[in-house]
């Protein structure tokens, strides 16, 4: 059986207590998990099992795999006190969401095929993804971007998450869906406001673009 993700059934959930299924060395598997695994765009969490540091969380199939520092101090069957690094987290929750506005913005802006090129990744400082760009990057109409990622976070839009099969969605109000397994904030509300920013070019017809929270 493999790990509940429990992180799509409430990402606001910091704290909890869950079975160890499995140690190999340093890595745990337990029967679930509010630790969200590398992957989709999204970093790790970090955090502590049973007071050891989580330095690292992947998927394998099934299972979630929780890395700790050094070796537990637990073994199959006990019961563990999980901590997420909350602050971490919430700021991962909140820049996600902005890289998908942020999509919704570009499109706007530059066009249809203005997409990413690659999937980016979202990490606790910035999202970043790789856009294509047939002409140079106007950076008068990144501003206006920003300010359109702004403006619908400060609307205070709904943010839905929901599973149909294997596949994940997102959805923001007044927006098509969109496949995501991240964790997100429930309205635009919370992310506050935003700063967007051309990145290190990546290469012959693509724009990094990163987004910080300005706060
Ligand atoms: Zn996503």
């Amino acid at each position: 059986m493999g790990t509940a993700r429990l992180y799509w059934i409430d990402p606001y959930i910091n704290q909890f207590k869950a079975r160890v299924e499995s140690v190999s060395g340093k890595d745990v598997v337990l029967d679930g998990t509010y630790f969200y695994p590398q992957g989709g765009g999204q970093i790790y969490d970090t955090g502590t099992i049973s007071e050891i540091r989580v330095v690292n969380v992947r998927r394998e199939g099934d299972l979630i795999i929780h890395t700790l520092e050094s070796e537990p101090n637990f073994q199959i069957g006990s019961v563990v006190e999980c901590r997420l690094d909350w602050d971490r987290r919430y700021r991962i929750m909140k820049l996600h969401s902005s890289a998908h506005l942020l999509y919704y913005a570009m499109q706007e802006e530059f066009g249809e095929e203005c997409k990413p090129a690659s999937p980016g990744l979202t990490d606790s400082l910035k999202s970043r993804e790789d856009y294509l760009f047939k002409e140079k990057l106007d950076l008068q109409k990144l501003q206006l971007v920003e300010k359109k990622v702004n403006d619908l976070i400060a609307a205070n839009l709904n943010i839905y998450t929901w599973s149909e099969g294997e596949k994940r969605y997102w959805k923001v109000e007044l927006y098509p869906a969109m496949l995501c397994g991240g964790t997100h904030p429930k309205n635009t509300g919370e992310i506050g406001a935003v700063k967007v920013n051309r990145g290190k070019k990546p290469g012959a017809g693509k724009e990094r673009i990163e987004v910080t929270l300005a706060s």
